[in-house]
């Protein structure tokens, strides 16, 4: 059963084909260049900008997997969690899509997608797992028994870890998308300004980001005003380390509490290299085996969508009707 995906919930215009976990085509049009001016994703920009491109995105997907839309049984459409005017777009024109073909309509959830990832590159992977979802919308340990069987293990409690490193990017001067920047930065840098970490003390999974965030404001604005230079790199390594460090640290507790061995990485901040590195390290030493998607899976794209949508058939799910809306803030 081939499926046509199409994922538009933030700032990415994907669509792909994919047949069970094998992927046909995926195409990805990144409206980052447009929203780096503003320092971030402008919403209404990118319901238009995802309206403009939706249409070739999708025949530049069937062409590359060397299909034609008769070739196609079921259409796979991300209905949350996003932006609510992103998401509509690829509702709306998955929903007239499934419609003019007459084949059913797969709803996915994001998350689920992110997690699905793991499918990809792993095509024996098989709950139960733990997954750590560290997005720009989300930070949460997972534990995976199904994918209609999620439990929350921890989660930030305010900010993600995405938007934490895409905050303290532009309190260093650095474009938007942080994330990669403060990586590519960090790289020169020690990790040496001594950082807060939250709930330090407690014994729970949860994380809290903004306030590492303030911090890095607070120490960059007194270093300043004393009249000093503030070395950015060793001040995005130290950030880098400590936000890593926590994720990997509840990630592993998260694992060793569950008795579950196997350990999946998702979403966009799972393509910093730290953080792999960190985590690869701290499952060895702890007896877990961690798989990881490549990087360019972790961040959004159609073929996690069309994945998800084939495990979810798997276990039961049913097709959407033409009622189905977009649900900004989903949940797992
Ligand atoms: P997503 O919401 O899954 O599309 O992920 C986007 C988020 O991932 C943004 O907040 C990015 O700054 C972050 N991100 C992407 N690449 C990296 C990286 N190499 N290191 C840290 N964060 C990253
Ligand atoms: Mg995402």
């Amino acid at each position: 059963m081939k499926i046509l995906s199409i994922e538009t919930s933030c700032d990415e215009t994907a669509v792909a084909v994919t047949e069970g976990r094998v992927v046909l085509s995926s195409v990805i049009n990144s409206q980052t260049e447009i929203h780096k001016k503003y320092g971030g994703v402008v919403p209404e920009i990118a319901s238009r900008e995802h309206t403009l491109a939706i249409d070739a995105v999708t025949r530049t997907a069937l062409k590359e997997a060397g299909l034609d839309f008769k070739d196609i049984s079921a259409i796979a459409v991300t209905y949350g969690a996003g932006l609510l005017g992103a998401l509509l777009v690829g509702v709306s024109y998955a929903k007239g899509l499934a419609y003019a073909l007459n084949i059913p309509l797969y709803a996915v959830n994001h998350l689920k997608g992110h997690i699905s990832a793991n499918y990809i590159a792993n095509k024996d992977l098989k709950p139960p797992f733990i997954t750590l979802l560290a997005s720009g919308g989300h930070t949460q340990i997972l534990k995976v028994n199904a994918l209609n069987d999620i439990e929350i293990l921890g989660e930030t409690v305010d900010d993600s870890a995405g938007e934490a490193f895409d905050k303290v990017a532009r309190v260093l001067g650095l474009p938007y998308p942080g994330g990669p920047e403060i990586e590519k930065l960090a790289k020169f840098g020690s990790p040496d300004y001594v950082l807060p970490r939250a709930f330090k003390n407690e014994n729970h999974l949860n994380f809290s980001f903004s306030g590492i965030k303030t911090a890095v404001i607070n120490l960059v604005t007194k270093i300043e005003r004393g009249g000093g230079v503030v070395n950015k790199a060793n001040l995005a390594s130290s950030f880098q380390s400590e936000v890593c460090e926590i994720l990997t640290k509840n990630t592993v507790q998260g694992a060793k509490n569950s008795n579950i061995s196997t350990v999946t990485l998702a979403g966009g901040v799972g393509a910093n290299g730290y953080l792999r590195d960190l985590l690869s390290a701290e499952c060895k030493k702890a007896g877990l085996t961690l798989l990881l998607p490549p990087k360019h899976l972790c961040t959004d794209n159609g073929a996690m969508i069309g994945v998800c949508a084939h495990e979810e058939i798997q276990i039961g799910a049913k097709p959407a009707d033409l009622s189905l809306d977009a649900n900004p803030s989903a949940r797992v």
